[in-house]
């Protein structure tokens, strides 16, 4: 059975309605589809659901579940930044993810425009891109403070690596992953095979990398398959491959 646990609607950034994107998955022989809101930050807040549209959303997904019940299976998740303060208790699951790093007071998106990634490594971390690559990975190493049910785009600071390139075989590199991956094999929760970044042009190869994804699956970890689709056409995108 194809399921796809990672996939957002127009309740945070995403193109389509949630009916729409049910629909959709139903089409491509999904069997299990997990809805998902971006946690809400207050120092982004076009990202992410408002928090006076949670209740809508929860209602929603509820109608959808009962609605469909025969033809799919439906979770209603919450994609929980590691700095969002959101409630994640009325969702069905949390995945665990980085999406900003907090620097000198302010709260930095890594994942937003390659120019912003470029900016902050300028004048953040002295033009280095494996100081900045450090950041993420002690950030990541915290999901756990999150309770994830599963563990969100492991390695999203390669996104823009068109942009900025850099060797994953750099020792700073690797220790500063190998960190993030010990503490969070601990938690004996899976890690996402998240196809997002291939199926909207960024990467070449899904997160986490094929390195990382070994070493992960070598120490016991178990691995999930998610998409992040922000648009129906992309649910269930590159799995398998
Ligand atoms: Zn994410
Ligand atoms: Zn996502």
């Amino acid at each position: 059975m194809i399921a796809d646990l990672h996939v957002h609607t127009d309740f945070c950034d995403g193109r389509d309605s949630a009916e729409d994107m049910v629909l959709s998955a139903i089409s491509k022989g999904v069997g299990k589809l997990g809805l998902v809101v971006h946690s809400y930050v207050p120092f982004d807040p076009e990202s992410c659901v408002q928090l006076d549209r949670v209740e809508d959303y929860l209602y929603e997904i509820s109608i959808l579940k009962e609605k469909y019940k025969d033809k799919i299976e439906l979770l209603c998740g919450i994609e929980a930044d590691y700095y969002s303060p959101q409630d994640t208790s009325p969702f069905d699951y949390v995945i665990g993810s980085v999406h900003y790093l907090y620097i000198d007071g302010k709260y930095k998106a890594i994942d937003d425009q390659p120019y912003m990634l470029g900016e902050m490594i300028e004048q953040d971390f002295g033009g280095s891109f494996y100081a900045c690559a450090e950041e993420y990975f002690a950030t990541v190493a915290k999901l756990a403070d999150k309770k994830p049910d599963f563990i969100g785009h492991f390695d999203l600071i390669k996104k823009f690596s068109r942009a900025f390139p850099f060797d994953p075989e750099n020792q700073r590199y690797r220790d500063a992953w190998m960190i993030a991956a010990d503490a969070l094999l601990q938690l004996k929760v899976p890690f996402e095979i998240n196809t997002g970044g291939i199926n909207r042009g960024w990467t070449d190869e899904p997160y986490p990398s094929a390195e990382i994804l070994e070493y992960i699956t070598k120490n016991g970890g178990k691995t999930v398959y998610a998409s992040d689709a922000h648009r129906k056409e992309d649910i269930a995108r590159g799995f398998g491959g």
